[in-house]
């Protein structure tokens, strides 16, 4: 049995769970107090927990491995493995001074007072930049502590800038992105380690799979080659005689991506009847 760390409630908690649900791991969920599920089809049990306890619970064996974001491992400075990046909870952690501040290189950081919830990660940062920077740690509304006078600056985790710009502040320093990462503890008994290459198995396929559409078009027989050559597939395509003559059926695998910047050149080469079909699993 796997010990999985998830966060009870907040950002990362419904995505967590969906991603257990797309890798057909099963459990009942035991409604909002529930802090321990244990998985039906799967060697799994889930720890319902606040974020910033995940990355020590692991480090502590209390759970095996967690989802959460990279900024708490890197708060809370633990050694764990990264598995996985899981692409999502995606954020910045920046420095930012008000507007009306003259703010030119990080050197004008100097002698000021920074107020933030991740004193650790802005610690490195100033000592490696020989910064001589006070940290004021307050543990939530970083972003009004300049306009109250109770600190010179803020870091704090940005992914839009909506609220700085609406707090008069502007962000001078990106020190770390962050996405929420599967992580683990680095010393799992073999066991254990068999049940975690199986789960990461699962989110390998789920991820790759999201990435990935599954096409299928009509082409002329004199256009297979073109229209191949615009759907850079990992293999050669499938083809199908159509009853109308002198036509294929072509289906591939393409990245998403990819679709989009060729789809005006797939039509001037001839293809019609374009369908985009999304793939749930998919096996590299
Ligand atoms: P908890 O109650 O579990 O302690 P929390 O309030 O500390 O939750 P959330 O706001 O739910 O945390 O954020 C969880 C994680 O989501 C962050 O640590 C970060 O990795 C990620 N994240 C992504 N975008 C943002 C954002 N705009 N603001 C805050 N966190 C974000
Ligand atoms: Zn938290």
């Amino acid at each position: 049995m796997l010990t999985l760390a998830l966060q009870k409630s907040g950002r990362l908690n419904k995505q967590s769970v969906q991603l257990l649900k797309d890798c057909g791991i099963s459990f009942i969920n035991g409604g909002n107090n529930a802090l321990k599920v244990t998985a039906t089809n799967f060697p799994l049990q889930i720890l319902f927990l606040r974020d910033d306890d995940i990355p020590e619970c692991i480090a502590d064996g209390a759970a095996d491995c967690g989802i959460v974001g990279e900024n708490v491992i890197a708060e809370k400075n633990v050694a764990l493995a990264v598995d996985k990046k899981l692409e999502f909870g995606k954020c910045r952690l920046s420095i930012a001074v008000p507007n009306a501040l003259n703010y030119t290189s990080q050197n004008d950081l100097q002698n000021l007072s920074i107020a933030t919830s991740y004193p650790v990660i802005l610690q490195a940062y100033l000592a490696k930049n020989n910064l001589n920077t006070s940290i004021h740690e307050i543990s939530g509304s970083v972003e009004i502590a300049p306009g109250i006078g109770m600190a010179d600056a803020i870091f704090d985790i940005v992914s839009t800038g909506s609220t700085l710009l609406s707090n008069g502040l502007k962000e001078v320093e990106t020190i770390m992105k962050s996405e929420a990462v599967l992580a683990s503890n680095p010393q799992l008994d073999q066991k254990k380690k068999e049940i975690l290459s199986k789960l990461l198995f699962r989110v390998n396929a789920v991820m790759h799979a999201a990435n990935h559409k599954y096409i299928l078009l009509n082409t002329p027989n004199d256009k297979i080659a073109k229209i191949s050559s615009l759907l850079p597939g990992r293999k050669s395509p499938t083809l199908m005689p159509l009853a109308k003559e002198g036509w294929s059926s072509l289906h591939s695998v393409i990245k998403e991506d990819d679709f989009w910047q060729n789809i005006e050149k797939l039509k001037e080469a001839g293809a019609e009847n374009i369908l985009i079909i999304p793939i749930e699993k998919m096996i590299a």
